[in-house]
């Protein structure tokens, strides 16, 4: 398209021609270093180039200090001047994804900002990689580097002790493949892809390619097995289990992050919290006066009640009874339900009781606490395709932390929860 404007003498002649080098001129030190000199305030700048200078002169901070003598319509135009060059910059970008049918995704890629720092630090003048460096040099090089990266991991795999995952997925040409991953708090690393069409049928060859991978890891490092699909991997966990007494095989994520919540959800005091709201909300639903009572209050939002067929749910449900503290306890107080039949029945009395109690209150919003931020996760988990397990792996971590934190790390008050999300 603009072919000619990527040539070395071109881009240097576009340099030079800039308006912004009318208000500079060029000194040189004793040791011949270039600097540039604002003609409007005198000041000397050694480091940058044209753009640098021209936000000298439009007052753009952050770079540079502004330049506080150059007339206004000259710090207009070189603002003007700045947005243009920008823009293009834009548009050449913009051009080339389109051209390319590069993924929009690649913007939000971590190393896409770094590329493109990496270039404007060189200034004009950089030239892409040609395609064999692409094809040859550039990636044994990013390799090299990887490979450094997991040999730093590896070490940590010691002391920390590791998860490999097996994530299996179909590609475009229908094969099955397998990637083996490895995740410790330091990170996750890959470890490889293997072609495993013709085995996932045939448990023991798969369990021999599994066998493989944790003998190169060090069975010793290895605290569990992951896979995304229980049913294929069932078998081989068993067989691997079987071989290696100290390696266990967990199932899929979500199907973990539900027994976290079984597991919280079956401690007695837990059971005697959910048991309580339910009263309250059976009581309030089953009731039509009481619930248009309720519902003429301002921001009135209905009980959430579910089905108790999954264990997220009576903690959502104890997060809505929690939000609607301040509403129960303003009906039970009030003239309209205490004249009632209802409040001296022993259902109704039973309520009033548990709406009054605050320790009610505390430990509903203390479970709402603990259980938010695992069902944040299982709604992630849930609505990916393919989620991350170092993603899981690492939220959980951050729960733990969250949990130890609500509990003002009181090791006797967290230990109980923490040790249900420990052992997953
Ligand atoms: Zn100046």
């Amino acid at each position: 398209m603009e072919g000619v404007e990527s040539t070395n003498s071109s881009a240097q002649v576009r340099e030079k021609n800039d308006p912004g080098w009318e208000h500079f001129s060029l000194v040189k030190d004793a040791s011949g270093k270039k600097k540039y000199r604002c003609l409007h305030c005198g000041t000397i700048y050694s480091r940058g180039g044209i753009n640098r200078m021209k936000q000298h002169l439009a007052g753009i901070k952050g770079n540079i200090g502004a330049c506080k003598k150059v007339p206004h319509d000259i710090r207009h135009q070189m603002q003007e001047n700045l947005k243009q060059v920008v823009h293009r910059a834009d548009m050449a970008v913009a051009r080339w994804f389109y051209d390319s049918c590069i993924p929009m995704n690649a913007l939000n890629s971590i190393y896409a900002q770094k590329a493109i720092d990496a270039i404007a630090a060189i200034g004009p003048g950089y030239k892409l990689p040609t395609y064999y460096m692409m094809r040859v040099n550039l990636l044994r090089d990013c390799k090299e580097e990887c490979q450094l990266l997991v040999e730093a991991h590896r070490n940590s795999w010691k002391e920390s002790g590791c998860t490999i995952m097996a994530d299996g997925w179909t590609d475009i040409r229908s094969r099955t493949l397998i990637n083996f991953l490895v995740y410790c708090p330091r990170g996750l690393s890959f470890l490889k892809s293997v072609d495993a069409s013709d085995i996932t049928k045939d448990a023991n060859t798969l369990c021999a390619l599994f066998s493989e991978v944790v003998e190169w890891v060090g069975v010793t490092n290895i605290v569990q097995i992951v896979t995304d699909n229980a049913a294929n991997y069932k078998k081989v966990g068993a067989l691997l289990h079987e071989k290696y007494a100290n390696i266990y095989w967990s199932p899929c994520a979500a199907h973990c992050l539900n027994l976290i919540l079984k597991e919280i959800c079956s401690m007695t005091h837990v059971k005697d919290i959910a048991n309580k709201a339910s009263k309250v909300t059976i009581l309030v639903y089953n009731h039509i006066f009481l619930l248009s009572w309720l519902r003429k209050r301002e921001g009135w939002k209905e009980i959430v009640r579910l089905g108790a067929t999954r264990f997220a749910t009576t903690f959502i449900t104890l997060k809505s009874v929690h939000d609607h503290k301040h509403d129960l306890q303003a009906l039970i107080i009030s003239k309209y339900y205490s004249d009632s039949k209802l409040a001296k029945t022993v259902k109704g009395k039973e309520a009033t009781s548990i709406i009054l109690d605050n320790k009610f209150w505390s430990s509903c919003l203390i479970m709402t606490k603990i259980s938010g931020p695992i069902i944040r996760l299982l709604r992630i988990v849930d609505a990916d395709e393919k989620p991350s397990l170092g993603y899981v792996y690492d939220g959980l971590y951050r729960v733990r932390k969250a949990i130890k934190n609500l509990f003002k790390d009181n090791k006797r008050l967290y230990k109980p929860y923490t040790t249900i999300i420990k052992s997953r």
